[in-house]
């Protein structure tokens, strides 16, 4: 998956022309955890929309397995913050709704929906409707569905951020074993220094907004980590610091907006 010189212009060519994102270059490679880190509003929801190809970008090129992205496809999964699983269908039906779609017979999805939730902890699950189940399963469900399509690039956009924070440390280890069995790769987007740390091959920062790439930051240590341990302590000091200043813009920015409107 690349973004070569990608910008993004909402509403570009009319008064209400937005500048979201500028000049990002980004390649992941198979199989890599890339985290997107940036303040609110800086553009990385709008990045994981033109990589999942529900909008097209204003400049430069995104392109997967060599090419040029022109629309959404399964092998590259969105999952969002609030899930949004259909209420009226059961787990397995919702974890299996991509293959209905594709025409796949009744018994074959069973088989794949059993599959990926065992992956995902849920076995006992497959008969449940999704009310009868707390936001971390949920979450949980909405990992199984985008697996049931076998993907090759997951984007997660601060999937676990309405989640308790016991709970998110638990997605979090979860996700990491999913991830190794899977080989996708994987694009998540946080705020969260530590979530960032726990996960990342490599942690991309982002400048408030337009955003553009502020500084990559490989972390080439084994997972679990010890959040902890001095190398650890000695980087959420540094994405701190690359993190506060474009905060402070971003937050400056919001406070103008609200000024003046
Ligand atoms: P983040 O996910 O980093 O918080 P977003 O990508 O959601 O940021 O938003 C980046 C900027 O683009 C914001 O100023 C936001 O208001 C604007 N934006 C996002 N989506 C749209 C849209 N569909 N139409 C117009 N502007 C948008
Ligand atoms: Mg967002």
């Amino acid at each position: 998956m690349s973004c070569v010189g990608v910008g993004k212009i909402w509403n570009a060519g009319s008064k209400l022309a937005h500048e979201a994102l500028t000049d990002i270059e980004l390649e992941i490679d198979a199989g890599e955890f890339v985290v997107l880190l940036g303040p609110s509003g800086c553009g990385k929801s709008t990045l994981l929309c033109l990589i999942a190809g529900l909008e097209a970008p204003t400049s430069g090129v995104i392109s997967a397995l060599g090419e040029r992205i022109t629309g959404p496809a399964p092998e590259r999964s969105l999952i969002f913050q609030e899930t949004s699983l259909f209420p009226w269908l059961n787990v397995w039906q919702n974890v299996s709704f991509g293959l209905s779609v594709r025409g796949v017979p009744t018994e074959q999805r069973k088989e794949t929906a059993r599959q990926v939730l065992g992956r995902v902890g849920l076995s006992n699950a497959f008969d449940k409707r999704p009310d009868e189940l707390s936001g971390g399963m949920r979450q949980r469900v909405a990992v199984a569905r985008a697996l049931a399509m076998q993907p090759k690039v997951l984007l997660m956009d601060e999937p676990f951020a309405a989640l308790d924070v016991q709970t998110r440390v638990k997605m979090q280890d979860f996700l990491l074993d999913v991830w190794d069995v899977s080989k996708a790769s994987v694009l998540f987007v946080t705020h969260h220094i530590d979530e960032a740390i726990a996960l990342a091959d490599r942690v991309v920062v982002l400048t408030a907004r337009p955003g553009r790439m502020k500084a990559v930051v490989p972390i080439d240590l084994p997972r679990p980590r010890d959040l902890t341990s001095p190398a650890l302590l000695a980087l959420r000091v540094e994405l701190t610091s690359l993190l506060r200043d474009e905060v402070d813009r971003a937050f400056a920015e919001q406070e103008s907006i609200s000024v003046t409107c």
